[in-house]
Order: structure tokens, then sequence, then C-alpha cells
């Protein structure tokens, strides 16, 4: 059985570990292209969800490449469009007359996770159990390492002394995370990842402007539809956090696990339900929860990114307007299609950040003028 799985962000590390200790070989496609969004555009139904047409390209790619069995996450069992994407894109490429036999992963049928992880232990139940649990610990540790990688690597870009340095370093050590398998090697590199990025020169004093990413789990995680929006931030000199990481998406819905050090999942659906009582699928109640505290975490702005025909963060996105017209901080949102062009979406940003520049002078202003006593009242935003 040579399996294969669509690609967000850089989940496919740790879900290659995952699958191959649990006996099945992967055979992955390339990780998202331009072209990989075109070729599942062009077999989309037109109004369909951005991150729809990208796994679906994900999928034609993977059986180019030899996959004879393909994962497709939720089947059913969600609130928004989600939950039918395995079911329509497996109709769409039987409808191609692709040959592949398809696997639907639902918490709902667990049974069936179980019965495939046996027989590809050979029917030994003893073998699988001990397969899951390395396999789920050797995920964990590399799903984490890349979390501590792209951590750093977002505090220290906008600040670093020579450019592109961070990008290199990030590069060189996430692929070390993905190309060692034993655990034991795994653990040594884990000590070796504060050490290397302790050897980029920063500037120690500069204080980047701070922009909190929220919106769809797709948009904010996968670097092809947001334009790599984390890294463009930070070579414009500004630290960009976003609330949902591949690493959190992953442990979150499959383990319950948040280690969100920023806020806690909890406390962002509990703010956000004196405003949005449920979510409607996606992301929507609990990124207007990290909106609503953005300003006491310390961010100066936020951006909202959503898939353009998004139900849920087209509904929440009335929420969005309002954060930004109370005054309490801007919010600036994208809407993306495979219509977007990374000229319109970077020009867009370069004004939020002009704009959150001028906002920052002024309150700085304010508060030299208030510390000297000539002024008491601060109103800038
Ligand atoms: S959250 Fe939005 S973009 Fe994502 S699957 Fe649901 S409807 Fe589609």
């Amino acid at each position: 059985m040579r399996v294969a799985f669509a690609h967000m962000g850089l989940i496919h590390i740790p879900l290659q570990a995952l699958f191959k200790g649990l006996g099945f070989e992967v055979v992955l496609g390339p990780v998202s292209t331009r072209n990989t969004l075109q070729t599942g555009a062009k077999h989309s139904p037109e109004m369909v969800c951005l991150p729809f047409k990208v796994t679906l390209g994900n999928m034609i790619e993977s059986l180019h490449k030899g996959a004879d069995t393909l994962l497709f996450i939720g089947a059913g069992d969600w609130s928004c469009r989600f939950g039918y994407y395995g079911r329509l894109q497996c109709s769409i490429l039987k409808e191609l007359r692709y040959d592949f036999r398809a696997i639907f992963i639902s918490k709902n049928d667990l049974r069936l996770i179980l019965t495939e992880v046996l027989s590809a232990n050979g029917g030994n139940p003893f073998r699988a159990l001990k397969n899951s649990a390395k396999s789920l610990l050797t995920a964990w540790i590399k799903s984490k390492q890349i979390e501590t990688i792209e951590t750093l690597a977002r505090k220290i870009r906008p600040v670093e002394k020579t450019d592109g340095q961070t990008d290199s370093v990030s590069r060189e050590l996430i692929n070390r995370v993905s190309k060692t398998s034993s655990v034991r090697n795994l653990l040594k590199l884990t000590r070796s990842i504060n050490q290397t990025f302790k050897t980029i020169d920063y500037h120690k004093e500069r204080k980047p402007l701070r922009i909190l990413i929220v919106g769809e789990s797709y948009c904010v995680i996968e670097p092809l539809v947001n334009f790599h929006i984390i890294e463009f931030l930070g070579h414009a000199g500004v630290f960009a956090e976003p609330f949902l990481t591949s690493h959190r998406w992953l442990f979150r819905h499959a383990l319950r696990i948040d280690d969100n050090k920023l806020l806690k999942n909890k406390r962002a659906l509990k703010d956000a339900s004196k405003i949005w009582a449920y979510p409607t699928g996606g992301e929507d109640q609990v990124s207007i929860g990290f909106a609503l505290n953005a300003r006491r975490l310390g961010f100066d702005g936020v951006i909202h990114l959503m898939p353009f025909g998004c139900m849920p963060e087209t509904a929440a996105l009335t929420v969005f307007e309002s954060i930004a017209r109370s005054g309490d901080i801007p919010v600036l949102n994208i809407s993306l299609d495979e219509h977007s062009g990374h000229t319109g979406v970077c020009t867009r940003i370069e004004a939020f950040i002009d704009l959150l520049e001028s906002q920052r002078a002024a309150r700085s202003k304010v508060s030299a003028t208030t510390t000297t006593g000539e002024k008491r009242e601060c109103n800038v935003t």
C-alpha cells in the first residue's frame, strides 16, 4: 500500500514519520506550488473554497508519483465544507479515471483506523501497539522541533543583521528534522536547535512592530496561499505571530493538546463567545477570541486571512470589521483565491505596516509628553 495525503505547511514531516512508523509506505507529492493550485482548480467546482482546490491538486500529484491509497481527513463530521472534502475529491478523482483506494479518517470511525493499522502490521496486535506508540512519539518530537524552529525564526528574522541568515538556518534545521528518524538522534537534534539559532547575529536594540495573524487555518498555515506572509513580514522588519501553526493544528485536532503559549484556545473561545456563540466550521470563533485579546497581548495590528467564499470566515468578517472600527486595534482583512497575486497582497500589507508605524510613532509622542507631565490624556488610536 503506497499512501499519500495532502500538504499543509510542514505538516507532512510529522505525518510521514507517523504513517511510516505505523507500517505504511508513504508516497508524497511535491510541496504545493502554483502548479498544484492550477491543477486542482481546473478540476474543482468554481465556487468551492481555496484549500479544496490546492489539496485536490496535491492528491493528483501524489497519484502521478505512484500513490495507490489516498488518506482523506474528515468524512462528514465537520460543520463547514471541510466535512465533505474527502468524499467530493474522491468522486472527482474517480471521474478522472484515477485508480486508487480511498481511506476516510474520521473521529467518528476510529475502528477503521485501527483495522488499517493492524493489517499494515501483519495482523499482529502487539507489533501494531508498539509501532503506534513509537511512531506517535517520533511524530510528536518532529512536530515540536518544527514548531521551535519556526518560533525562533519568527522572532529573529525581523531583527537579523544579515538578511536571509535566519531563512537558511531554518531550512537547514528543518531538513535535518525531516531526515532524522531515530528518537535518540532526534533528541540530540533538539539540543542543537537553540544553539544554532544563537549563532545568528541580531539588532538587540530594535523593537519591531508586532502583528497577529488570524483566520482560516489553511490560509494561516500554508505559505503557498498566504504568499509566505510570515517571512515577508519578517523581512520587512515586522514580528508576525500566527495564532495557529501546523503543530498546533495537528495535535489539537488529533490529541486535544493545546500548547499555544500566547493564549489558550479555551480562553480565546470563552472571550469570543460573548459575541460569537459557537464555531461555525473553521477557526472563526477562536480567531475572534485572539483578535479581541491582541492589544492586551502586545500586538500593534491584526491580519485576518480567509479564502474567498469561506462560509465561517465570511460570516465572521463583520466582527473583525467592528473590532477595527472600535479603535481597539487595526485589522487588515485579506481574502485569498487562485486569482490572488503576490504584488496585490504584498502592497496591501506594506500599506498596513505604514499605518501601524505611524500609529506607533504617534503613540510614543503622546506617551513622551505624558511622562514629562505636559499632557495627561492619551487617546491616539
Ligand atoms: S473553513 Fe472555510 S475554507 Fe475551510 S473548509 Fe470550511 S468553508 Fe472551506
